[in-house]
């Protein structure tokens, strides 16, 4: 133990070492915040306490399972088995099922990914026969969802008559009653959403004190990574179950909170001291993961953001290459100067795949990448998107197999119950649905007892129900004996799955074939893997769990070569040798729909941060003067984050020409502050970087070129009102800030601004072009 702790530098040391106690460590970007977690759970390991009393939250699974294989390594295998180490959700998931009766639950309740929910609303909004055009599933699960974040449960809505006006004010009246039926769906169901694993265990841990009191005196030391991000949900539960022995240790970095738009709530990082007595506050200075030019740089772009706490971050390490920066006239040739620069490091000095990461804003981005990366043979591994689990035929597969565990579970069985195509249509789906929800049962116990219910269907469409729960009983009876390998492997050709898939001849049928071949090998290799942890089955319920909260990050099970693709948000907490961050330009980073605030504009300069503090060795910044977004192919500007760089730490690779042109700084203009607003950036030299000259003339004509409006995009219902006829008084809502009342207008064009009063959060001032506005 204490060779590790000798590997520390003394700051990293102190907080390894003070045992008990609430305390947190700020530190900016590869500190070695997560080290020192990691460290100072082997070390209270060391000190007799127990691992059955650490509680470790992480923000994948993935860095729990190296957390703890680092600690193994230290405390041995056998010490740490027993660490209870995960994200906040999985973690709370396998406490929720062992107390899942008190809340009216099975210990079997399945778990409703983001798909299943949208079904499940979209449904909802069917049966009540609204329009799917203003209640639009995702917005309305999007808007549930931050309910429940808040701790906003149904009967909480319903008895707050501003949220409920709020709602009716975006048209959506009833989205309290879809709010209440879609609870309702998920608890005959016996389902839970994301949401409710964090909603439920507030619930459990409030009404049931000998719950909490359980958990409380169990884990007596808490540790949390990256809680900076975490949601009020996630606060309170902390907050109660450390709130007997205090003995809390929280890591994060206020200048890498990038959830705000999910409900992370940065004060709880802010507020901290004021939520303990006796506070110890460690601060982590020295970076180890990256060069000097990186640390300096990223100093220099976050010192643009006012809410920030102050922090120093210096680095021993070379100063290593300028951050380089390319320009392109299209994004297929950003993705080839990428793929080419990839390919020639590896030739150049031996690199692997591995050491290279393409960061982007958003994953539309990725597509041009992964052409280039393809043409050059380079292998790449995408995170996020649409992920494994979630293709088609795999969760066709899962959704049987959800119904072996849970024949409640609705979303899964409305899926399959007639794919393969076994006769059952829509309109028996629908009449069992009716009666369903008439008996408050679920579907599946409505067709056991087919023979006692008269839906008007004929004795072969009840035949055809009858066999379907036979089979789906006699999976019941197998899975009890075998593990989740065999069962998989004859539910998948049992229910006819993969001869309906044999079936298409075409390269994509094939592909899914192939898909569900993988799905197997990768059960088998869990199901192996339990009996040599434990000597366990390897049972269905466990594998299913695994599946259902893996995150992104956590399916990069094989350990082949690739290059790494993922939105900056993915990236959060990992390091690569060399990072390309692409798409550097105007409304796409910073993105056009994070900019109407100043809290928004510091989101995305905090996500920055995060980006290039993510390169040990190389960081290199690429953006496109062309590019098709929406459809369309559009002029581009360079992002004003690589202006706010410091020019020393950049080496740029393509001639600047003249194609930096004064935009304005909306943050600056909106709230008068006094920076590089009032600076524009001179005609740069071909060949130099572009250096600022004051400006207070006349802002030229090609400004008006941008008055592309970003509603432009069809979907983002972003009402375009710079050019519309909006006058003080009119009374408005903002699909963020609420309702509020015009007091002023000013600029013209893509400048006009409105001054808004809005009943929360006061006076704002939005850019038109930009702000989500509807007149009411
Ligand atoms: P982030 O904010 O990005 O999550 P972090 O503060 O958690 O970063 P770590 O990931 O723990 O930082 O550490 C960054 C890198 O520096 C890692 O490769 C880690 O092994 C290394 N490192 C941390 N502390 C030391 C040290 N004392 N000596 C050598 N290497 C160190
Ligand atoms: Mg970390």
């Amino acid at each position: 133990m204490q060779k590790y702790i000798d590997q520390l530098n003394e700051a990293q040391r102190e907080p390894v070492l003070q045992k008990d106690g609430p305390m947190i460590i700020i530190a900016g970007a590869g500190s070695g915040k997560t080290r020192v977690l990691t460290i100072r759970i082997a070390y209270l390991m060391s000190q007799g306490i127990d691992a059955f009393s650490i509680l470790s939250l992480t923000f994948t699974n993935k860095a729990a399972r190296e957390m703890k294989k680092r600690i193994s390594d230290i405390v041995g295998s056998n010490e740490a088995k027993n660490l209870w180490m995960g994200t906040f959700h999985s973690v709370f998931a396998r406490i929720l099922r062992s107390e899942a009766d008190k809340l009216g639950y099975p210990s079997n309740f399945t778990i409703y990914d983001s798909q299943d929910s949208v079904r499940a609303i979209s449904g909802i909004i069917k049966e009540m026969q609204l329009d799917r055009d203003v209640y639009k599933p995702k917005q309305v699960l999007g808007r549930i969802s931050s309910y429940k974040n808040s701790l906003i449960t149904v009967k909480a809505y319903f008895n707050n008559p501003e949220l409920q006006e709020q709602d009716a004010m975006s048209k959506k009246p009833r989205l309290g009653e879809i709010y209440q039926n879609y609870v309702d769906r998920c608890f005959k169901a016996g389902a839970m959403d994301f949401d409710d694993l964090l909603l439920k265990t507030n619930e459990l841990l409030t009404r049931f004190p000998e719950v909490l009191a359980k958990y409380q005196n169990r884990f007596r030391y808490i540790l949390v990574d990256e809680y900076q991000d975490t949601n009020h949900s996630q606060y309170l539960i902390v907050r109660a179950l450390s709130d007997k022995f205090q003995n809390i240790c929280v890591v994060g970095d206020d200048a890498q909170s990038i959830y705000a738009f999910r409900g992370a709530n940065i004060n709880n990082i802010l507020n901290f001291q004021k939520d303990y007595d006796g506070v110890k506050t460690f601060r982590l200075e020295q970076n180890y993961r990256s060069t000097k030019n990186i640390v300096e740089a990223a100093n220099t772009i976050i010192d643009k953001n006012k809410t920030k706490l102050d922090k120093v971050v210096w680095t021993a390490n070379d100063f290593g290459p300028k951050i380089k920066v390319h320009r392109s006239l299209t994004d297929a040739e950003e993705g080839r100067f990428v793929a080419s620069t990839i390919f020639e490091q590896k030739m150049q000095h031996q690199m692997m795949n591995g050491q290279f990461a393409i960061l982007y804003r958003t994953n539309a981005q990725s597509r041009a990448m992964e052409d280039a990366l393809r043409k050059r043979d380079i292998p790449y591994r995408i995170y996020g998107g649409l992920s494994f689990y979630q293709r088609k035929e795999i969760k066709d597969v899962l959704c049987y197999l959800r119904l072996v565990l849970n024949p409640k579970d609705e979303e899964a069985l409305v899926r399959v119950i007639n794919y393969p195509h076994r006769g059952i249509g829509d309109t028996t789906v629908e009449k069992l649905t009716v009666a369903a929800n008439h008996y408050k049962r679920s579907i599946f116990e409505v067709m056991k007892n087919i023979d006692k219910i008269d839906l008007k269907l004929n004795s072969g469409t009840k035949q055809k129900l009858q066999d379907f729960v036979m089979m789906i009983e006699s999976f019941q009876v197998i899975n009890e004996n075998q593990d989740a390998f065999y069962i998989t492997d004859h539910v998948a050709k049992k229910t006819g799955l993969v001869q309906e898939l044999k079936k298409d001849a075409t390269p994509e049928g094939m592909a899914k074939i192939q898909n569900i071949e993988e799905l197997l090998n990768g059960i088998k290799d869990f199901t192996e893997g339990q009996r040599e942890i434990d000597g366990a089955r390897g049972a269905l319920s466990e594998f299913m769990e695994d599946v259902a909260l893996a995150t992104d990050l956590d399916k990069d099970t094989s350990d082949e070569d690739r290059v790494a693709l993922m939105t900056i948000h993915l990236a959060k907490g990992l390091e690569f040798p060399h990072v390309f961050v692409v798409g550097m330009e105007e409304d796409l980073f910073p993105s056009a729909m994070s900019m109407s605030t100043r809290s928004e504009l510091e989101e995305e300069r905090r996500l920055f941060y995060v980006a290039l503090t993510r390169a040990e060795h190389q960081a290199y910044l690429t953006y496109s003067q062309s590019r098709y977004r929406w459809g369309k192919l559009t002029d581009s500007e360079p992002s004003r984050f690589i202006e706010e760089i410091d020019g020393q730490y950049l080496e740029y690779l393509t001639p600047v020409e003249n194609n930096y042109r004064y935009k304005p700084m909306i943050d600056s203009d909106i709230f008068g502050d006094v920076d590089k607003s009032k600076l524009r950036l001179a005609k740069p030299v071909a060949g130099t970087p572009p250096s600022y000259v004051t400006n207070n003339e006349p802002k030229p004509d090609l400004n008006i070129r941008k008055l592309k409006p970003v509603s432009s995009n069809p979907s983002s219902g972003a009402a375009n009102l710079f050019d519309n006829k909006l006058v003080a008084g009119n009374i408005v809502m903002h699909e963020r800030f609420g309702k509020g009342e015009v007091l002023n207008l000013e600029g013209v064009g893509a400048d006009k601004k409105a001054e808004i009063k809005f009943e929360v959060g006061g006076i704002k001032k939005l850019l038109l072009r930009f702000a989500k506005l509807d007149v009411i």
